[in-house]
């Protein structure tokens, strides 16, 4: 007997190869196909009769073929089919190309219902290769391809949907086999159904009505899942203490004035709500938001300031090598007058940097964290077993490259006592987002650049106009400016078109620029190599950096003005910015140009967003539209929890959700009462773990 648990190996027509494609998506058990949910659905709802069909309409009919056959089309070596289909209304032709297998599966005389674009031709209205299935009657032979709301799943080749479709329909009965794990109290309050009943809708609605219950439920629950989580560590928080933080006037006012530029508004009023915060003895949950560009970084440094001065130690995680070293050589330039002891760990390298002392290298991360006053490092601070004493601020920066679990790390080192914590980020998280993650989390928003910075001229760049590029770029650099060029990929590949560093590098090197120096940066390299080209990028001695996305987040070079993506359609729109955001950082105009060979509509207008709009929120609103809710921070930011039904632009929900959890907090602050929700958090925190 089937059951949730049962391998899918087990149902009837699943047989090694597509068991296979199966366990590729990650489905292994009824269960786990019960739970991989379609995306959209295709509207067969309203059947005709086929003297209704109107030709340039999507319809669905049933009928009974009256004849089917195979034809050569004469012209083209291109096979027909064409079948005549009637009900009592009248006759229907039917016609598929390259299919001529389809008279073995259709016979004259077999009950179909057809599902498709309706054309017209001098012999009249016709249906172009519609979905068809046999109807046979029963239950399990309900058509689900072509009649109703048909639902679509994200698949890889080699599955196809009908076979998805096939599948699930014979097994979509087991769905009344899930248990709920919400309590009754929490669906009655919410309008919520069961759970079963919303997987059996999300997969075969009878209507819209079935399609918005379903999704309710299953969004429901993924967001009170996030609550319940935020209201755990909210809880865990609220119990522990900080150290407070005093503010040093003087020496803030101070290094302030050693800057080379005068602090924004925006920029003071963060650094403030910042520093009266970690002046408290309850820890510091705190978000700070601003574009690309936007100057997060030396209002961070005011705060690692404060706590050195403090004589408590600081740490900064950053996810890349590249951006820990920027972040540290900046540091110790910065902070130079303030005699400290800076810190770096990373995987290749574990140096603390000091007036008194010069640069130590090749220390262990244990040296480092014990004899610095502040340590920048990448996840190394995390991964290897080390202790953090007294740490008195944990900032992260780009926050979404990281997972809710890497920060609680970080944060559960500091032993009894909290740190306080920042999370920066160019990302712009609603705030319903903000408040799912931590619960109660603040926030501080930089919504200002810096003055006189110049809008970034972009354009699309197709492969006519690329020796105009090359040309705009060697006068550019003759002016003194620098060039990034970003590809997709490092080593040549066998997809055609698709632009490898190593190959553009040559390309650049070697033909187009053979009297500019020329730098090349990929994941690959070891990270003296890395750190040397960007040491002699940032030198102004490397004209041209052609690098894959390891630049993509962070990275601060004034002089640069030019990024230059090659196959820009490849990536996602938060990356292109991201990109983009590496130039425009000084007073210069910069440019980003987009070079592309793609010509798919969907590509070109995903472009054209970057083209038309340069802030960052408004990006991630159209990106959101493009891609449907639920991909967007899932696909492009692995720290955020993937949703697969609920969006978390969707506030009114996420109230609900938040409502709901705190009801139960309210009660009970360990969950103890709870059981199931104790242990579905359980389940739940574990798989974000495993990703
Ligand atoms: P992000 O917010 O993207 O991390 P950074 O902190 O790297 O931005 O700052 C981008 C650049 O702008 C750096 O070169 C920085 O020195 C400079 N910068 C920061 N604040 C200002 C300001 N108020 N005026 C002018 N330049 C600034
Ligand atoms: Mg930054």
């Amino acid at each position: 007997m089937l059951t949730l648990d049962t391998s899918i190996r087990e149902i009837g027509r699943i047989g090694a190869v597509t068991a296979k494609f199966f366990n590729n998506l990650d489905i292994e058990t009824i269960e786990d196909l019960l739970f991989y949910f379609p995306f959209r659905y295709d509207d067969f709802s309203s059947s005709l009769k086929i003297d209704r069909l109107i030709p340039g309409t999507n319809a669905n009919i049933t009928g009974s073929i009256e004849l089917i056959q195979n034809k050569k089309s004469f012209r083209r070596k291109m096979s027909i089919t064409e079948a005549l289909i009637s009900d009592e209304t009248g006759t229907v032709k039917a016609v598929w190309f390259n299919q001529p297998y389809l008279i073995k599966n259709l016979k004259e005389g077999d009950k179909v219902s057809l599902a498709g674009k309706i054309e017209e031709d001098y012999t009249g209205a016709f249906f172009s290769s519609p979905v068809y299935e046999r109807l046979s009657g029963g239950q399990e032979n309900r058509a689900v391809h072509t009649q109703g709301l048909v639902p679509y799943y994200s698949l890889t080749q080699k599955i196809t949907q009908k076979q998805v479709r096939f599948v699930m329909n014979q097994i979509i009965h087991l769905s009344k086999k899930i248990n709920d794990w919400l309590p009754e109290q929490i669906k009655k309050e919410n309008k919520l159904i069961d759970l079963s009943e919303a997987i059996a809708k999300i997969h075969f609605p009878k209507n819209k009505i079935d399609i918005d219950q379903a999704k309710r439920r299953l969004a429901f629950e993924e967001l009170f899942m996030l609550q319940l989580q935020a209201q755990t560590m909210k809880k865990e928080f609220s119990g522990l203490q900080a150290p407070k933080i005093r503010f040093f006037e003087k020496e803030t006012r101070e290094l302030v004035g050693s800057l080379a530029f005068k602090l924004t508004d925006a920029q003071k009023k963060a650094a403030w709500e910042i520093l009266r915060d970690i002046d408290k003895e309850k820890p510091m949950m705190r978000l700070l938001e601003g574009d690309v560009g936007s100057g997060k970084t030396i209002v961070a440094t005011l705060a690692l300031l404060n706590v050195a001065l403090n004589e408590k130690k600081a740490v900064l995680m950053v996810p890349t090598e590249i951006l820990a070293k920027q972040h540290f050589f900046n540091l110790c330039k910065l902070l130079e007058k303030f005699d400290l002891k800076i810190g770096l760990v990373t995987r290749s390298e574990k140096n603390i940097s000091s007036k008194n002392n010069g640069n130590k290298k090749n220390l262990t991360s244990d040296f480092v964290l014990q004899n610095s006053d502040m340590i920048i490092g990448t996840h190394a601070l995390i991964q290897e077993k080390i202790e953090f004493n007294d740490l008195a601020l944990a900032i992260i920066d780009e926050q979404h490259r990281f997972g809710v679990e890497q920060r609680k790390v970080l944060v559960e080192k500091a032993g009894d006592m909290s740190p306080h914590l920042l999370s920066m980020t160019a990302t712009p998280i609603p705030r319903s987002l903000a408040l799912a993650i931590y619960g109660d989390l603040d926030l501080s928003i930089i919504n200002q650049m810096p003055a006189g910075r110049k809008k970034i001229m972009t354009k699309i760049v197709t492969e006519d106009k690329r020796q105009a590029a090359y040309d705009f770029i060697k006068k550019e650099i003759s002016n003194g400016r620098q060039v990034f060029v970003i590809c997709p990929l490092i080593d040549i590949s066998d997809k055609l078109g698709t632009k490898s560093v190593k190959e553009e590098f040559e390309k650049l090197d070697k033909i187009i620029f053979p009297d500019l120096k020329i730098g090349i940066l990929h994941g690959k390299m070891k990270a003296a190599e890395k750190e040397k080209t960007m040491q002699e990028f940032l030198d102004n001695k490397i004209k041209i950096l052609v690098s894959t996305s390891v630049i993509e987040v962070g990275v601060d070079v004034p002089n640069a003005t030019i990024m230059m993506i090659e196959g820009s359609e490849r990536f996602g729109l938060a990356a292109l910015h991201q990109f983009r955001g590496r130039v425009g950082r000084s007073g210069y105009q910069s440019y980003c140009f987009l070079l592309t060979e793609s010509s798919a509509p969907q590509s070109l207008k995903r472009l054209q967003a970057l083209v038309d709009y340069d802030d960052g929120f408004a990006l991630a609103k159209i990106d959101l539209k493009m891609r449907g809710p639920g991909e967007v921070y899932g696909q492009l930011q692995k720290g955020f929890p993937e949703l697969k039904i609920a969006s978390l632009f969707d506030y009114q929900l996420m109230k609900e959700a938040k409502n709901a959890a705190e009801k139960i907090f309210e009660e009970d602050d360990s969950l103890n009462d709870w059981p199931e929700l104790k242990k579905k958090l359980g389940e739940w925190e574990r798989n974000i773990h495993l990703e």
